[in-house]
């Protein structure tokens, strides 16, 4: 019984048809995640399959004229807002000469999440006996990084933003390319947006392996290979991210098209980045600190709880809890595994 709500009542024939489709029912969240869809859409990871791509050649040299892939560096927040998760692009640093102060709301306000999550690991280790200090203890990791992940700002991470072309193939052969009536490959570009520490790991790893050791993907073939193997037999998009491989390919009957697909994704620039993709956008300052305050409202208030049950006046007129040293949980100890057992809203490949 959930308050007023009664049962409906079905006729016998939408009963019948209630009975098929309740079984296929699936829950289909879309978030949008560019403002231009249509133009500059961005790349959705696939769940246990593979992707051919084509990495556009746009690139910027730097002083020492080492060639780098023209790419966006957000360092992105991620927050939890009510039940939602969302990502809000770091301003720390930024100056006024961008219109900034150099300060960033989330920055200043991840103090609060930390000794919220410090107080309740404290507590969940006292009621259960245990060490909050003993960080070899199972049970204690457990405790520590379910609380570190409900911190509702996190640390910005960093990420690479950069167009990739993806070529359409058979869903069942990833060699078999799906062409037009002309017999041009059919493809389509998208943004592409990976973690630093994935990118380090996934893509350098396989520019090492390639005979030209590129310093950066610009200009080649990739098969994106998003499939592993599920002991739950379950897939999504996490975990295919997590088991990104990146494999360089080199396809003869496509190196004619890469002029083109150059040429096609000329526009798709950090300026560009940033004006069509959420998680890379800028919003103004007093609006992230109007939003920091709103995320931080609950955790502010059970912090005080905390802090007000440690300053009661206990009776004899010695506040004995204060004189307990506080127990130093090193900040920062499980920040990897961050975004571990979190449902994610939408998703990248960080990881
Ligand atoms: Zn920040």
């Amino acid at each position: 019984m959930l308050g007023k709500m009664k049962p409906k009542v079905f006729t016998a024939e939408q009963l019948n048809a209630i009975k098929v489709e309740a079984v296929q029912q699936t829950v289909d969240v879309v978030v949008q995640k560019s403002a231009d869809p249509e133009n500059f859409p961005v790349f959705d990871i696939p769940v246990n399959s593979k992707v051919l791509i084509y990495v556009p050649n746009h690139v910027l040299t730097d002083e020492e004229g080492n060639e780098e892939l023209r790419m966006d560096k957000p360092l992105i927040h991620t927050v939890i807002n009510g039940k939602r998760y969302q990502k809000i692009r770091c301003i720390r640093g930024l100056s006024s000469e961008a219109g900034y102060s150099g300060e960033c709301p989330l920055c200043n306000g991840e103090q609060d999440p930390w000794a919220l999550a410090n107080e309740q690991i404290k507590e969940q280790c006292k009621m259960r006996g245990l060490d909050p200090n003993d960080s070899a203890n199972e049970s204690v990791k457990t405790i520590k990084r379910e609380y570190y992940s409900k911190r509702v700002v996190k640390s910005p991470e960093q990420s690479y933003t950069f167009p990739i072309v993806v070529i359409e193939t058979d869903p069942n052969e990833i060699k078999k390319i799906v062409v037009d009536e002309n017999g041009v490959p059919k493809h389509k570009a998208y943004w592409y947006t990976i973690s630093k520490g994935a990118y380090e790991k996934k893509w350098l790893k396989a520019l090492e392996g390639m005979e030209e050791e590129p310093s950066h993907p610009g200009g080649n073939f990739f098969i994106l290979n998003y499939t592993y193997e599920s002991k739950s037999g379950e897939y999504n998009k996490r975990d295919s991210a997590r088991e990104l491989q990146v494999v360089p390919k080199k396809i003869k009957n496509l190196v004619q098209y890469v002029e083109q697909y150059d040429k096609e994704t000329e526009e798709w620039d950090i300026t560009k980045a940033i004006e069509t993709i959420f998680d890379n956008m800028f919003y103004e300052e007093d609006d992230i600190a109007d939003e920091t305050g709103k995320i931080l409202a609950g955790t502010r208030e059970k912090l005080a709880i905390y802090e007000s049950a440690v300053n009661a006046p206990v009776a004899g007129g010695f506040n004995l809890q204060a004189q307990t040293p506080a127990v130093g949980l090193p900040q920062g100890a499980d920040d990897d595994d961050d975004m571990s057992g979190l449902p994610m809203e939408g998703e990248t490949d960080a990881e």
